[in-house]
């Protein structure tokens, strides 16, 4: 029999895939370039030059039992220690390499993460606006639960987080810089957060992990800095990946970093060995994860991702939508200028704009604009932009 589960998951489409759909189609009608394709969060500005040099040249002349072999389960042990010693250098947190466990992508990571601490029947609750994909993440594992957003400024709407927690949280699920906000959590919420864990820890006798994904963590504007949660928080499992800071989504690596000053750090590392086994996960490849080794403090030349939020945010809040400035990653989330986000975006599609719903990031009346799109384009869409505001909402 079929698992009746997955089967009804089919029914829950990606609304982002979906409109990444319809912008294909509507390409092949009337040109890709003439559509406002704002769906996908696939990073846009080239892998650095030295990543690809370096891929070619282990791909062509590296030890092949080292490329093309197979990956011990937990990384390639030189990978890990290079990754914690990355790590303890700029954030000043004692990683080991037996600290990191290398996986695909930050999906890949999550997968281990919540595998390590949540029990059948246990709560792992996120705050709104979050990204979709955490439904179906966690859907075999735990109830995910969302706390309502602080729509102010998108930090954490701490009343509500209050008044959701209770004994069966074993997790807290956070991501900064946000997706689909752009906002990243300010010191001040990092530590109010830090220390309401800790004292519920206490009075739950048990554990309650920060379990932070932070594929974003290097796409920062304006001096921006975001507060590293291991800093603050001892039981925290950082989720982190290469596809957006290096632009490499199809090469399918990042690491699971377990913090140093979690009691079962370890043992959490050797469980995501464990649990690889038992969803077939097993290694990424050994090549990505070598090359990545080589370039563990550099990224793309991302400039490109602040100089197209700085073109929106302008033109959006003179046309008078409610926008809080995004600090961080390439999303933009304003308020919609109708109740119903969805039938704001759709039509927006009348004029080539294509912009996703915010009610499958648990905020409903909101909607994101993915600006990993070139420069140019993000001009040409400014007009079309006022020109569908103008026409549809006049009395805004
Ligand atoms: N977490 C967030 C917030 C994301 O936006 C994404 C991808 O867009 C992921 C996780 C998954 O990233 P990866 O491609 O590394 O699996």
């Amino acid at each position: 029999m079929i698992v009746k589960e997955y089967a009804e998951m089919l029914n829950a489409k990606s609304v982002i895939r979906e409109m990444s759909a319809f912008a294909a189609e509507r390409g092949k009608k009337i040109g890709y370039e003439n559509v406002f394709d704002y769906s996908l969060g696939n990073p846009s500005v080239p892998v650095p030059e030295k990543l690809r040099t370096k891929i070619a040249k282990l791909a062509l002349e590296g030890n092949p039992m080292e490329v093309y072999g197979y990956s011990p389960t937990l990384g390639i042990p030189a990978v890990r220690e290079k990754v914690a010693a990355s790590l303890k250098k700029r954030f000043g947190v004692p990683y080991e390499g037996k600290h990191i466990f290398m996986t695909s992508g930050a999906a890949g990571a999550l997968a281990h993460a919540f595998r390590c601490v949540l029990n059948k029947g246990d709560e792992i609750l996120t705050f709104a606006p979050y990204f979709s994909e955490y439904g179906p993440y966690t859907k075999p594992v735990a109830d995910l639960r969302v706390v309502p957003a602080d729509t102010e400024k998108f930090q954490i709407n701490f009343e509500a987080f209050a008044s959701m927690m209770n004994e069966k949280v074993a997790a807290v699920l956070v991501n900064s810089p946000n997706n689909p906000s752009g906002t990243v959590y300010s010191e001040e919420t990092i530590q109010k957060m830090a220390d309401f864990l800790r004292k519920k820890q206490e009075e739950y006798g048990h554990d309650i992990y920060i379990i932070s994904d932070e594929p974003y963590r290097e796409i920062l504007f304006d001096g921006t800095v975001v507060p590293y949660i291991p800093k603050y928080y001892e039981n925290t499992i950082v989720c982190y990946s290469f596809s957006k800071s290096i632009s490499l989504p199809g090469g399918r690596i990042g690491y699971v970093a377990v913090s140093p000053a979690c009691k079962d750090a370890e043992l959490l590392i050797n469980m995501c060995g464990q649990i690889s086994r038992g969803i077939g996960h097993n290694c990424p490849t050994s090549l990505m994860q070598l090359a990545v080794a080589e370039i563990l403090d550099e990224t793309s030349d991302m400039s490109v991702y602040e100089k197209n939020m700085n073109l929106l945010y302008e033109t959006l809040t003179d046309l008078g939508f409610t926008c809080v400035k995004p600090k961080g990653t390439f999303y933009i989330f304003p308020k919609a200028l109708e109740a119903d986000a969805t039938a704001f975006c759709k039509k927006a599609l009348n004029y080539d704009l294509v912009l996703v719903p915010g009610d499958g990031f648990g905020c409903p009346g909101y909607f994101r604009m993915a600006y990993c799109i070139d420069t140019e384009k993000v001009e040409r869409s400014l007009p079309v932009l006022r020109k569908f505001v103008e026409a549809e909402y006049p009395s805004r």
